[in-house]
């Protein structure tokens, strides 16, 4: 094979036009790739390079190309199928082959390479005179969205959007970055991320508008709100364009395209939902620990998916979410149909993708099994649901939605075989009793004697010959043989073909037909059922919308059911959501680390943060105290409030937040040639420039990254910006103690309570009024196992140098000029005091104070 044989020219021809693929070109039973496709795959897979005619070529058994698929998927790779769709009428020349589908990242339908509680999404970006273009889709469910933003706002936006989508695969305007700067960096930050530049003119606003109408077969775009210069319409257009070329295939599943506006959710930028382990965990980067893996207590894969995606995306709109408490209240009220509905739910599949790859002739034997067996299964849950869809909008409130749904049940129950093949090709896809003829013909295959005894003995009391004989032989194949005596008896239909000396030999029309049928059998029952299958298969897509709409009240109902049940499980309390700004929280527990903790072991803590009063939280404890928990915990109910979900306290009053920001702890970001400190103030820059008043503030040691001297300064000049421009609820977790010194009618102080016994101290977990006395650093540092030597060594220091940072000098936020002074001994002992409790102190202790604070501020 060399390079001008004619199937190399046929190759690299297809090559020339999927250059960003990898090719899989079919050769008989193999997917055969070449040349630099061959070097790449060959090292990411593990298989044996070789080499024809100097062109290097590896290749892959067909039937086990799923796995290679899979594996190169998750390498971010897009491969280009190429099969032979025809051989050479004349036996000459070589086979015809074509691109039959594109597999990308973004694309994927195969449910073995997708995770059944997640969607996956493919992004297009674009631009249209000042605004920014984006659309979404999962190819896989359906789903089609598109948005757009004003141009100033873009990149910000963008990065959110991207943050709560989190796409496999981009298609990116190629010049956009000229208009929007940053947008590639955004981008290629992102990991695993799939790009693709697109030229500009396949953003040309007259082909998309066009593109989107043929898809959807309408005149307008006025059923999406749309019209010919809505910027959504680029991006969209593109979007199914691409769809359409990679699938080969036209995606009538994608039946609407839902606009939205980017203010309809509550802003998370992505290091608030990182620190709030809302769906990764900070440590491994899985589910574990986090607030999805609590709350997912859903039966189905489409219950699974929303709340995923339900979680990313909290609502802002009180009605909105009180409808989702509403939902949630009438499961929890009922805990039978709880159960029950719960039981029922378990049985029904993912008929979301089953839908999809029904539209897309993707759907196997297997797959209309379990469509069939869902139908049944769903229909058994409307007795359960009967009062409950009085009270949202379920599927069957429509009588010829019901009456579609059933004939296709009974369609699909009546046809399917049990244990259907998942190939096409083998036959096993038709149940017995649908078609008399399949039946024939596997009653043939498996039992030609039975038949022809049958036929025999019809034929016997037919004619009244009782010594009729069915015999076989090569040259006359089956006939039957009458002796001469009964040759008077042979029946008309009976076609004489040879005459021996005492008997004479006959066949019959039908005789020969069953013959032929026993020959053929094999053949005629894998090609007709394929085609019985093809029929039912497409009887399915005329349920496409129905099926879907299912798929969307199963997903909600698993939904609520799930919220049901966990706040049964957790005694989680339904919130009261209010218009105001004011947050209170009573009893309140984080619902990740109650959960890992044995029962009753969480100490619940709340909060009032009532801008009118008092909406900023200064936090101060030692270490190990629930600082950052206690933090946590409050953004995390108020998140769950928002989403709908009941959430863990004893009461809680929710003011609809519009963006919670929840800067913790200290990391950096080499990759990107950040240090800590300076991601700590990206972060904290970021917060300050775009927080509202009704938004919700969360920061745990900011200022740490730094010499103490810088680090107060700033994290009091930033408590003051918060308090005094930006007037957002805040809670503000520190280990400056000068902080609470800071003064402001909006700052309460509270502390985490601690127990002092002789040398012991107890962490109570409590949160109280006031500020800390002490840092028990070296007391953590010592239960962490720090050798005792350092620890000794560490505490002769602190008596030494004092536990505060007091040596340093904090400006009057009215006076310009720096303070020459310290704070006064008086302020920072009464502070220490009001944390002491004096009642456990020995007299010795007493004795050691005195004798610090005479040396700490040379009294
Ligand atoms: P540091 O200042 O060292 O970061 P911290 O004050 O922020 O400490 P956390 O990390 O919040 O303390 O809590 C320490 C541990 O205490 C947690 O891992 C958790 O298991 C437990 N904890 C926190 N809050 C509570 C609570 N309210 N009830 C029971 N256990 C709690």
């Amino acid at each position: 094979m060399s390079e001008t044989t004619p199937m190399m020219k046929q190759y690299q021809d297809i090559k020339k036009k999927n250059k960003d693929s990898i090719l899989f070109f079919r050769l008989g039973d193999f997917y055969e790739m070449f040349r630099d496709d061959a070097v790449e795959v060959s090292s990411l897979l593990n298989l044996t390079l070789t080499k024809r005619h100097n062109i290097p070529m590896c290749g892959i058994p067909y039937h086990a190309a799923e796995g290679y698929i899979g594996r190169l998927l998750k390498y971010g790779k897009k491969i280009a199928i190429c099969e032979q769709v025809s051989m050479p009428t004349d036996g000459k020349g070589i086979a015809k082959r074509e691109i039959v589908e594109v597999i990308t990242p973004g694309t994927i339908t195969n449910e073995n390479y997708l995770n059944q509680k997640e969607n996956n999404y493919i992004v297009v970006i674009g631009y249209f005179s000042t605004s920014l273009s984006l659309a979404f889709a999962d190819l896989s469910t359906g789903e089609f969205q598109s948005t757009s933003f004003r141009i100033e706002d873009g990149l910000e936006v963008l990065r959110k959007e991207l943050q709560r989508i989190n796409p496999s695969e981009v298609i990116v305007q190629d010049n956009i970055n000229e208009i929007f700067p940053g947008i590639n960096a955004l981008l290629s930050s992102r990991p695993n991320l799939v790009i693709n530049r697109y030229p500009d003119w396949q953003f040309d606003k007259e082909s998309c508008y066009k593109t989107l109408i043929e898809h959807f077969s309408i005149i307008n775009l006025k059923a999406f709100n749309l019209n010919e210069s809505s910027p959504e319409v680029i991006s969209a257009g593109v979007l199914i364009s691409y769809l359409e070329d990679t699938s080969k295939s036209h995606l009538r599943h994608i039946r609407t395209l839902k606009t939205y506006s980017h203010h309809q959710f509550l802003v998370m930028d992505d290091s608030t939902q990182r620190n709030l382990e809302l769906i990764r965990n900070l440590t491994t980067g899985d589910q574990a620990f986090t607030l999805l893996k609590v709350l997912d207590q859903t039966k189905t894969a489409m219950g699974g998916r929303l709340l995923k995606k339900w979680i990313l995306s909290p609502l802002i709109d009180q009605s909105e979410i009180e409808k989702r408490h509403d939902n949630v209240q009438y499961f929890y009220q009922h805990q039978l149909l709880l159960s029950k509905i719960r039981d029922q739910l378990s049985k029904i599949q993912d008929i979301e993708r089953l839908t999809t790859r029904v539209a897309m002739d993707k759907a196997h034997g297997k797959d209309l099994l379990a469509l069939s067996n869902s139908l049944i299964n769903i229909r058994s849950c409307e007795p359960t649901l009967e009062e409950y869809n009085k009270y949202i909008n379920f599927w069957t409130n429509d009588e010829a939605n019901v009456k579609k749904i059933d004939s296709l049940g009974a369609l699909l129950s009546n046809s399917i075989h049990p244990e259907p093949s998942i190939l096409t090709t083998e036959g096993r896809l038709i149940k017995e009793g649908y078609s008399s003829e399949v039946d024939e013909l596997r009653q043939l295959q498996n039992n030609a004697k039975v038949v022809l005894n049958n036929y025999l003995s019809e034929q016997k009391l037919e004619s009244g010959i009782t010594g009729l004989k069915l015999k076989y032989n090569k040259i006359l194949g089956y006939f039957f043989e009458v002796t001469n005596s009964n040759l008077q008896a042979v029946p008309e239909h009976f076609e004489r073909r040879q005459q021996l000396v005492n008997a004479e030999r006959y066949v019959t029309s039908r005789l020969k037909e069953l013959e032929n049928n026993i020959h053929n059998a094999g053949e005629r029952l894998i090609e007709l059922e394929k085609k019985l299958f093809y029929e039912i298969r497409e009887k399915c897509k005329d349920c496409i919308d129905i099926l879907q709409q299912i798929s969307q009240s199963i997903g909600e109902v698993d939904y609520f059911q799930s919220m049901a049940y966990i706040a049964t499980r957790r005694g989680y309390i339904r919130p009261e959501i209010t218009n105001s700004r004011t947050l209170n929280i009573d009893g309140g527990r984080h619902p990740v680390v109650e959960e890992a903790l044995p029962s009753n072991e969480f100490i619940p803590n709340g909060i009032s943060l009532d801008p009118d009063k008092k909406s900023f939280a200064m936090i101060t404890g030692p270490n190990m105290a629930g600082k950052s928990t206690f933090l946590r915990q409050i953004a995390l109910i108020s998140i769950m409030a928002q989403i709908g979900s009941f959430v863990p306290a004893s009461k809680a009053q929710i003011g609809i937040i519009d963006k919670i920001f929840c800067r913790v702890g200290a990391s950096d970001n080499l990759a990107k040639g950040e240090s800590t400190f300076l991601v700590e103030m990206s972060e904290t820059a970021h917060i300050l420039r775009n927080s509202t008043n009704h938004s919700l503030i969360i920061m745990d040691e900011v200022g740490r990254g730094t010499s103490t001297n810088d680090g107060l300064s700033i994290a009091w000049a930033i408590c003051e910006y918060i308090i005094d421009k930006i007037d957002a609820k805040s809670l503000f977790a520190t280990h400056y103690h000068e902080l609470t010194l800071l003064k402001s009618k909006k700052i309460q102080n509270l502390s985490m309570d601690v127990k002092e016994t002789g040398e012991d101290i107890v962490f109570l977990k409590k949160i109280k009024k006031g500020p800390a006395g002490n840092s028990y650093g070296i007391h953590v540092a010592k239960l962490a196992g720090i050798p005792l030597e350092v620890v000794y060594r560490a505490t002769q220091i602190l008596n030494e140098i004092g536990d505060t940072d007091s040596k340093i000098n904090i400006p009057d936020k009215n006076n310009s000029g720096i303070q020459s002074g310290l704070f006064s001994p008086e302020e920072l002992i009464s502070k220490e005091l009001a944390g002491m409790n004096l009642n456990n102190m020995t007299p010795i202790q007493a004795l050691n104070l005195l004798h610090r604070w005479k040396n700490e501020h040379n009294l």
